[in-house]
């Protein structure tokens, strides 16, 4: 990765700002949105199956709850940092207004990695972890989710803790639940879902066919994979995928299901093991790189970046990973004419499922998956429409476009509420 002096921080409050002057904003309209609300950094000691004593870092941040509680996923990867969760925090708070669902934003991580845990292992930080951010918790206060490295196993093992703490059974504390626990019908593919419709959606504007054309998708965890399974069935050709062991592409288009199966539900098995007639290996960057119509980051951030933008070729760039493109790329990307769904549109729909399933607990009901998959519709299409007429109307990127809706019902809640005292 490149870019040394990366902070993802830096990147949210960069476009922060622009949206700000565009809307005409002063500095004392968005001062408060810089400093994220509470930032908790916690201790995590565990028995390892070795007998030897590990402690983990772990951090919880909510950013925002001008507009409802916090919410957003709990990243497990040996890169966490505080200045990444800060960001991924913000993204969530700017994700859930552009989307308008009544929530700020918040994120968690540990630094560790889950590939080398073991499941006893993986349940002693998760529980250990919620117990320490136990204090911010809560079905009203901060709703933690899954996010990378992290799964609706581990959100069952945080609602038992919460809920043993508590003494009752609290379901709405945590989201992307497995479904036994009170989790939504239709969760775990909720992202890579809103990330068909949201390709579907630009396709049309921009007067291009669905069907048929060529896709790359970087990342086979939950997102990347759901999405390239969803683009697939749909009719897209997905040309090329790739995992942290490396890419494979094919130019008339990868057998999918087969990739998916090879995989595995869990994804133990990685792509450098999987063979496909006709197919090559291609590297990460190579990827990004690849002459194909559309690119879908689904991994880490900063994978666009000034090293490497000149090269990028894709027409259009649908974001399924948070922060995948660095800001100091979006204009060279905007005078290439590279077309970018920005991540807090494109992948908002695993928090609007999980808005779902948190409505779905405090009112004891269930919802059909056929009507999660309607509603989340509902709120994708008509979220992309908007973000669409305004990039048009003020002339800009999508991104801003995203940025100008997300900040102003960020700034307006934020000025209804005044500041306390
Ligand atoms: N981790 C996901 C995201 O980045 C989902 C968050 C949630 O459902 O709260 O949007």
């Amino acid at each position: 990765m490149a870019g040394q002096t990366y902070n993802p921080y830096d990147n949210v409050l960069k476009v922060m700002d622009d949206a700000a002057a565009l809307l005409g904003y002063s500095s004392s309209d968005i001062e408060a949105l810089k400093y994220p609300e509470r930032e908790l950094k916690v201790a995590i000691p565990v028995v390892m199956d070795d007998g030897t004593t590990r402690v983990f870092e772990g951090y919880r941040i909510q950013h925002s709850t001008s507009r409802g509680p916090a919410k957003g996923g709990v990243r497990f990867h040996p890169a966490v940092n505080l200045d990444e969760v800060k960001a991924l925090a913000a993204w969530m708070t700017f994700k859930c207004a552009v989307v308008n669902i009544p929530y700020g934003g918040g994120k968690g991580g540990v630094v560790c990695n889950p590939t080398e845990l073991s499941e006893r292992e993986l349940r002693a930080i998760t529980r250990r972890f919620t117990a320490a951010i136990a204090p911010l918790i809560g079905p009203d206060q901060d709703i933690p989710a899954p996010d990378v490295g992290s799964n609706a196993a581990v959100m069952g093992w945080m609602m038992d803790t919460y809920s043993m703490l508590k003494g009752h059974c609290v379901h709405g504390v945590v989201t992307g639940k497995p479904i036994e626990l009170g989790g939504a019908l239709g969760r775990n593919e909720a992202t890579g879902r809103g990330v068909m419709f949201t390709t579907k959606n630009i396709m049309k504007k921009l007067g291009m066919e669905f069907k048929g054309t060529d896709v790359a998708v970087q990342g086979m965890g939950n997102v990347g994979s759901i999405t390239a399974k969803l683009l697939d069935e749909e009719g897209m050709k997905v040309v090329a995928v790739s995992d942290v062991s490396g890419g494979i592409y094919k130019k008339e288009g990868l057998n999918i299901p087969a990739i998916l199966k090879f995989l595995g539900a869990d994804r133990k098995n990685l792509l450098k093991d999987y063979e496909e007639e006709g197919m090559t290996r291609i590297s990460n960057s190579e990827l990004l790189e690849l002459d194909v119509t559309v690119l879908i980051p689904a991994a880490l951030e900063n994978q666009i970046n000034a090293s490497n933008v000149d090269r990028i070729r894709a027409k259009v760039i649908v974001e399924a990973a948070n922060g995948p493109t660095a800001a100091e790329a979006d204009p060279i990307l905007k005078e290439k004419n590279i077309v970018v769904v920005p991540d807090i549109l494109a992948n908002a729909g695993g928090v609007v499922v999980s808005y779902f399933e948190w409505v779905q607990n405090i009112q004891s009901v269930s919802w059909t998956e056929a009507e999660v998959n309607e509603k989340l519709k509902n709120i994708m299409d008509p979220s992309f429409e908007a973000v669409w007429n305004i990039a048009q109307e003020k002339n800009t990127t999508l991104r801003m476009g995203a940025y100008l809706i997300a900040v102003e019902r960020v700034v307006k809640a934020k000025k209804a509420r005044a500041i306390w005292p």
